[in-house]
């Protein structure tokens, strides 16, 4: 019975567990090639030290899952390099008690990242495969906050706007108007802005009433934000 309770408050407190074996490898990913590059923003620190990075990679790349870049996923897509996605959610710095939008689920590495800081994800996916995939992992590892659609993000996920704060992992070039609407007063977005298959910008968006405001941060490289039928 007590081992029954505190593994039912264990699942509530932490969407994954944390005592695995790649525990160490972990630490190390976010020392070096985290906090060594300058990110102090301690929730995302903490969440990055949470999730098993290595079960959100294919099986022949378990080994390399903590490596400093990016890894294929299939379908042509990657999981993002562990610093881009430690960058992308200290640049919106979350809060728990906020409802975030991910665009591009991918593997759901970055989601479950979020869901470890905020109490709402909801993310899009709009390779199919990828979708039930990262749905079925998600699951898996008990993010219950996490939330997945198969659909394209360009229009964002209206039933539950306004969010605190949007991210999206795929190239676009342009901010597209309906995740800025979809955004709230004093929210944030972050997106690579620039031409797919070249260098694009991480840019900052912030939504202050009726103003927009943007900022250039980092160029990045990203796999191209595509379009449904
Ligand atoms: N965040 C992911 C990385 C994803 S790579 C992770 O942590 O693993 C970018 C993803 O965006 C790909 O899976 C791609 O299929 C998806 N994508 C591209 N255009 C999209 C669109 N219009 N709507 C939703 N997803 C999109």
């Amino acid at each position: 019975m007590t081992l029954i309770i505190i593994s039912i408050l264990f699942s509530i407190i932490n969407c994954v567990p944390q005592d695995d074996k790649y525990e160490s490898l972990r630490k190390n990913m976010v020392e070096q090639q985290i906090e060594n590059r300058g990110i102090t923003n301690q929730p995302t620190l903490d969440a990055m030290k949470k999730v098993p990075r290595h079960k959100f990679v294919p099986p022949n790349s378990i080994e390399r899952a903590y490596n400093d870049r990016p890894l294929p996923i299939g379908y042509g897509q990657t999981i993002s390099q562990p610093y881009i996605v430690a960058y992308m959610t200290a640049a919106i710095n979350l809060k728990s008690g906020q409802k975030v939008l991910e665009i591009g689920t991918g593997s759901g590495y970055q989601a479950a990242v979020l869901s470890e800081i905020v109490d709402e994800v909801y993310t899009i996916e709009i390779i199919t495969e990828l979708y039930n995939s990262s749905n079925k992992r998600l699951d898996k590892l008990k993010c219950e906050n996490v939330f997945c659609r198969n659909s394209d993000g360009y229009f964002g996920w209206e039933e539950f706007a306004p969010f605190d704060a949007i991210v999206v992992t795929a190239a676009a070039e342009y901010i597209p108007p309906s995740l800025i609407k979809q955004l709230k007063d004093g929210g944030k977005m972050i997106i690579p802005v620039g031409s797919p298959y070249l260098t694009q910008m991480l840019v900052l968006v912030e939504k202050k009433g009726e103003e927009i405001f943007t900022t250039s941060l980092l160029p990045v490289r990203f796999v191209p934000f595509t379009r449904g039928n």
